[in-house]
């Protein structure tokens, strides 16, 4: 059994759940919450996400770290441009890399030489992997770890829920039918692991006109109908943009001003959801 006693979610937690949640917790670390972004397919944003996310809490003055749980498609450290850098590891565990705003980072891709080599692994080392960035990290005191899961409902993300206490997911998701289908999946699996769903995050959900700023909707589906059907709601709608796209090649600081608008308000309504 797992030692509870820093675990933020110590008073809400079922009998059945402690018994799954084996995990030491690294006597070096005090994290109170663990934000879970996940989503139902791969290429929605999720990634982008989660950086934002971790970004906005770091600029509201929280301390910040973000786990790269998409072990066989790690993205966080190119978006966060610190692609360049490698984790050092000492003989009391792994110390993350620091993006410039203090940000902890941690990331398979900041410990292999190249970041361009595959792992080629089976799905228990790849979970082993991220239970390892839990125990073996040294986070230190942080008020939020922002986790960017893998997509979908499989091994590593049930591991994730089994052995990391954490407080909420953040669902990211875009409107097309295909997609929500696929992401109630993952609400529902959420919902059995008695985590409890803070909101969706709408992605790629309109562009504007450049020349009338008319919002235009890419698709025509019908989101409101798919969040009462969750029962969640609507952390915030993100646009189909170049501004968006840009962070992946020039990092977060591309961001421009009405974008990060959206995200500090996105971030306001998870934290909102958490208290
Ligand atoms: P995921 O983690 O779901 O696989 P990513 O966050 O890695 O998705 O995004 C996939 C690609 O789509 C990246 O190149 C990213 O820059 C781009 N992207 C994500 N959201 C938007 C958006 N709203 N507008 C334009 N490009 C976007």
């Amino acid at each position: 059994m797992a030692d509870c006693s820093q675990c933020p979610l110590k008073d809400k937690c079922s009998t059945e759940k402690k018994q799954t949640c084996v995990v030491e917790n690294n006597p070096y670390n005090n994290v109170k919450n663990i934000i879970g972004v996940m989503s139902g397919k791969g290429g929605v944003g999720k990634s982008t996400v989660a950086v934002m996310l971790a970004n906005e809490l770091v600029e509201k003055g929280f301390k910040v770290g973000i786990l790269d749980a998409d072990v066989t498609g790690p993205s966080v450290p190119r978006l966060l441009k610190i692609q360049d850098k490698r984790a050092t590891v000492l003989e009391q565990g792994i110390l993350p890399v620091l993006a410039d705003n203090g940000l902890k980072v941690m990331s398979l891709n900041l410990l292999i030489e190249d970041e361009n080599t595959p792992v080629i692994w089976r799905g228990p080392i790849l979970s082993g992997t991220v239970k390892q960035f839990w125990t073996d990290v040294l986070w230190e005191n942080l008020d939020y770890l922002v986790i960017d899961l893998p997509p979908g409902t499989g091994d590593v993300s049930l591991t994730v829920m089994q052995v990391m206490p954490i407080t909420g997911m953040v669902m990211v998701s875009v409107p097309q039918d295909m997609v929500s289908m696929i992401v109630s999946k993952s609400v529902t699996m959420v919902h059995k692991m008695n985590i409890e769903v803070l909101g969706v995050v709408e992605n790629m959900s309109y562009m504007v006109c450049p020349n009338c700023g008319t919002k235009i909707k890419l698709f025509e589906d019908d989101t409101k109908n798919f969040l009462d059907s969750l029962n969640i709601k609507l952390l915030g709608e993100l646009p189909m943009c170049k501004d968006i796209l840009n962070i992946s090649r020039s990092g977060i600081s591309a961001v421009t001003e009405p974008i990060k608008k959206e995200f500090s308000s996105i971030t306001d309504k998870v934290l909102s959801s958490i208290k």
